[in-house]
């Protein structure tokens, strides 16, 4: 894959007690020329960046270096913490908008080969913690949307995939999203919640019903981690 170096200003120092231990996958809603401006530009009221940019060719930009914070996830939850900034490397993957365009096959050739390397640098970094902006800021954000490929990069060992056919969740499914890794419900509705869920592991319908396909996938990957339902 083709690399640019094209650093931003928008970036902190890592504090060196936080280990990085979550990927968040983003998509851009611009083109790559304003997506590189913003991510650039240090004049912003909220300045924004990613440690990295995918183009739609697969031309991957590094803007941060991945020892510095950059300023992607904004207000997150991912198991129990918040503002994780601090402990996650962010991709922006250009995009106008990952519910209506699909995303071209050398683009996400060249995610999987970043993030292979990304997870092999970063070893804390478990299959569960490889997310979207959606997945840790429900409601407020969809990126990378509905037709980002989450199964085959989980096919390359980057993320998981729930496996059809175990027994649904019976009862209240919050406290096994909670488990996984969402929440806390409460700060939105927890349809909100489910449908953030469904964005990634259940694309088909992102309705926010936690329907007994839904139950069953989110049990499943609850078992692939070692949780029970
Ligand atoms: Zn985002």
């Amino acid at each position: 894959m083709k690399r640019v170096e094209l650093p931003s200003p928008n970036h902190a120092h890592r504090p060196a007690d936080c280990v990085v231990d979550v990927l968040v996958l983003h998509h851009t809603e611009l083109p790559l020329q304003e997506s590189l401006d913003v991510l650039r530009d240090p004049e912003r009221a909220h300045r924004v960046s990613a440690h990295y940019v995918v183009g739609e060719d697969g031309t991957v930009f590094r803007l941060v270096p991945e020892d510095h914070v950059a300023w992607h996830a904004g207000h997150s939850h991912w198991r129990g913490r918040e503002a994780l900034n601090a402990t996650s490397i962010g991709i922006e993957i250009v995009n106008l908008h990952g519910d209506r365009h699909n995303y071209p096959d050398a683009q996400i050739l060249a995610v999987i080969e970043l993030c292979r390397e990304i997870l092999g640098r970063h070893p804390a970094i478990e299959p569960r913690n490889v997310v979207g902006h959606s997945d840790i800021a429900p409601r407020r954000k969809v990126d990378p949307g509905l037709r980002f490929p989450w199964a085959w990069l989980a096919g390359q060992r980057v993320g998981l995939w729930p496996r059809p056919g175990a027994a649904a969740i019976e009862g209240d499914v919050q406290p096994a999203l909670h488990c996984f890794g969402y929440g806390p419900a409460g700060e939105v509705d927890p349809a909100d919640i489910v449908a953030s869920f469904q964005r990634h592991y259940r694309p088909a319908r992102a309705d926010g019903v936690a329907d007994r396909e839904t139950r069953a996938l989110l049990a499943d990957l609850l078992d692939q981690v070692g949780h029970k339902a």
